[in-house]
């Protein structure tokens, strides 16, 4: 009798401890899925794309087992790049620039110019709101914020020296941003 309670307790623990280990709702996404996921988005696809996605909140963790460690700098710890050296400051091919942090469309090669500052520039956002701006008064200086408007991750600054038609420069760090060429169809 005592045997089979014995059984029954191990058996009732074994399920329990399975269905915790089951459970895989906390599991991080690493770096190379993250990446995957940047990988997979379809050109044609994100220009069809009419609205923005809904807000992405993540945790600090989420965010360290998504990016690189620059880019973790970057993006969440509002850093900047080294200019001229960074991937996409000559980069001239049509496509679109997307969201490092999530994926969402963010920059058109269209409005992509060589401002000479060594970070990749553009005149305009793909769309209005799919950016949002704050104030930045960190090194003694008052300048605008560029911020993703899904993921609220840190992109660059906005400047008013820019070229027609809208006079603006949108400095960008190349870390913060995946490139998405356009398909042959
Ligand atoms: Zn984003």
């Amino acid at each position: 009798m005592t045997k089979h309670i014995l059984i029954l307790s191990i058996s009732i623990l074994s399920i329990f401890l399975f269905s915790c280990e089951g459970n895989g709702q906390n599991r991080l996404t690493t770096e190379s899925d993250h990446q995957h996921f940047l990988n997979s988005i379809n050109y044609n696809s994100i220009m069809a794309k009419s609205e923005n996605s809904d807000k992405i909140v993540r945790s600090e963790e989420e965010w360290k087992s998504r990016l690189s460690s620059e880019e973790f700098r970057i993006l969440r710890k509002k850093g900047t790049e080294i200019p001229f050296v960074n991937k996409y400051n000559s980069h001239d091919v049509e496509g679109v620039y997307v969201c490092k942090g999530c994926g969402e469309p963010l920059f058109h090669s269209d409005t992509k110019y060589n401002s000479r500052s060594g970070w990749p520039s553009y005149w305009a956002p793909i769309k209005e709101d799919a950016v949002m701006e704050t104030e930045d008064r960190s090194f003694f200086m008052v300048r605008t914020e560029i911020l993703c408007s899904t993921c609220e991750s840190h992109l660059g600054h906005v400047f008013d020296d820019g070229p027609e038609p809208t006079g603006l420069r949108y400095c960008m760090n190349s870390a913060a941003l995946h490139f998405v060429p356009k398909e042959d169809s």
